[in-house]
């Protein structure tokens, strides 16, 4: 284990001999596989590693992968309340198929008890930046406490924003270690693993919906369109904050 220094809570503190660690590793690891990837965080982080699903097809594949190189790594989903039945029910199969149990991390508000607040009117409609921030960056802040890094499923061919991240980076954000294995692959590559090891996936995928998150923010795309048009589709907003690389966490 190198050197390291934890704050009063215990996470880790970004000195500047570990975000030296991070970069040289990053730049170490451009041409690794996402396998090899994967298998150094488990070995660096070890129980301190946690991975973030919001069961696309690159998260399946990453649990994929763990299930094959470190199924013990706990693994969490942001259950917003707003998720498609098909997206629940993938998680049982995962833990059928894969043997992965993914944690349901849920806000403090029921969906009710947070329209309720707003007198009916759900803030996805009046102000969706807030609500993905109470109802998934809050949360994710909470599933944080105790853990030094995560691993998330983005692909930098996704986005203009995502094509900044590196392969291993600091999250101000969360206050982790961020670990992107999938930084470097296609979407075609994503699917050619899913095909081969029969990997568990949302059927909701075979009926046009290229990219999902919540039911109300998510529709299906036609062809021809960008594979992130069917979130947030008529809005601005194109991202849930979760992967902005700043530090302004109602981006
Ligand atoms: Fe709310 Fe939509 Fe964000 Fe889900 S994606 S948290 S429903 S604004």
């Amino acid at each position: 284990m190198k050197t390291q220094v934890l704050t009063e809570t215990g996470k880790l503190e970004p000195t500047e001999e570990l975000l030296a660690e991070l970069a040289a590793k990053s730049e170490a690891l451009e041409s690794a596989s996402p396998e090899e990837i994967i298998a150094w965080a488990t070995e660096r982080f070890g129980s301190k590693l946690t991975m973030g699903t919001a069961f696309g097809p690159e998260g399946c594949t990453i649990l994929y992968m763990l299930s094959q190189i470190a199924p013990e790594t706990p693994v969490f989903n942001l259950d917003t309340g707003y998720q498609f039945q098909e997206t629940l029910d993938l998680r049982d199969r995962i833990a059928e198929q894969l043997g992965i149990e993914v944690e349901l991390l849920k806000p403090e508000l029921s969906v009710e008890e947070y329209e309720a607040q707003t007198g009916g009117l759900p803030l996805y409609k009046t102000n969706p930046t807030q609500c993905c921030f109470d109802r998934k960056i809050t949360v994710l802040k909470r599933g944080a406490e105790g853990k030094h890094a995560w691993i998330s499923a983005i692909r930098r061919d996704q986005s203009p924003d995502r094509a900044r991240a590196p392969i291993i980076g600091w999250d101000k954000k969360f206050g982790l270690v961020k670990v992107n294995p999938l930084a470097n692959v296609d979407k075609a590559w994503v699917w050619r693993m899913i095909t081969e090891h029969d990997i568990p996936y949302n059927p909701l995928h075979d009926q046009g919906y290229t990219s999902i998150g919540c039911w109300p923010c998510t529709r299906a795309v036609a062809a021809g369109e960008d594979e992130r048009a069917g979130r947030w589709s008529g809005t601005e907003k194109t991202e849930c904050g979760l992967h902005t690389l700043d530090d302004d966490t109602n981006k």
